[in-house]
């Protein structure tokens, strides 16, 4: 059987949200938000939950939602880091051997089973996954300067979301090497939006897109806690 461990990532400030509460922490039909995905990898084949928050958060999670709700996989609480790859970095730093990794974003509650399950499966053969959704809209690239220089083919084209899967081997290296190499990047110009990114970049390693679904929204502003108010089912 494989051990398969989730990291769940809401170390974020939620400074979009203009709301004096971490949006993590908002409720949406009376729950809060970081607890359905919580929620879906306890119900899931998934072993253990690594929950990452905001520094000075980690007992306030533990009582309020960890506890309060019973969720009996949540092995770690630790504190995250400035951007979102430092907060992978402290999840992974507790993570002593396993299969496979799920990284996801707290901030995404309508992660269900059934992508859960897809990405599982494309890991296993594939070794790195992200969900993802084509996109709708016809995307432009811009200059500094605002004007249009390119129209990449629709076809080709996706929304990345999470969770964002890999072997342990491969992430930990991918991340063991970025921690090395971080500096540089920074000096390139080069900003780490997501895990995948690393993996691409840093190892050469080929990631598989596999279906996320249009459901699977990240929660940024608050017209977006609106759209999940009626999605909550
Ligand atoms: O900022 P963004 O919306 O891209 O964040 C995606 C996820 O990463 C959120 O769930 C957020 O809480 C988390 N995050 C984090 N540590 C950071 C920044 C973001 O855990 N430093």
């Amino acid at each position: 059987m494989d051990h398969c461990i989730a990291i769940v990532l809401a170390g974020g400030s939620g400074k979009r949200m203009k709301s004096d509460i971490p949006k993590q922490y908002l409720p949406l039909k009376g729950l809060p938000l970081l607890f359905y995905s919580l929620k879906t990898f306890e119900d899931s084949f998934i072993d253990e939950i690594i929950l990452v928050t905001a520094a000075g958060e980690e007992s306030y999670c533990r009582e309020n939602i960890v506890e309060a709700y019973g969720l009996k996989k949540v092995t770690h609480i630790v504190a995250g880091g400035k951007e979102r790859y430092h907060s992978v970095m402290k999840g992974l730093s507790v993570i002593d051997e396993c299969d496979y990794v799920f990284i996801h974003d707290g901030a995404r509650p309508f992660v269900s089973q059934e992508i859960l399950e897809r990405a599982y499966q494309a890991v296993k053969q594939y070794r790195a996954c992200v969900v993802g959704v084509p996109v709708k809209d016809t995307i432009k690239i811009t200059d500094k300067n605002g004007f249009v220089e390119a129209t990449p083919d629709r076809e080709k084209l996706y929304q990345v979301q999470t969770p964002q899967v890999f072997s342990y081997d491969l992430i930990h290296e991918a991340y063991d090497q970025l921690a090395r190499s971080e500096q540089d990047l920074l000096e390139k110009g080069i900003h780490i939006t997501d895990d995948s990114m690393i993996v691409e970049q840093i190892l050469h390693q080929k990631v598989k897109m596999t279906d996320g679904s249009y459901e699977n929204i990240k929660i940024t502003t608050s017209e977006d806690l609106l759209i999940a108010e009626n999605l909550v089912k």
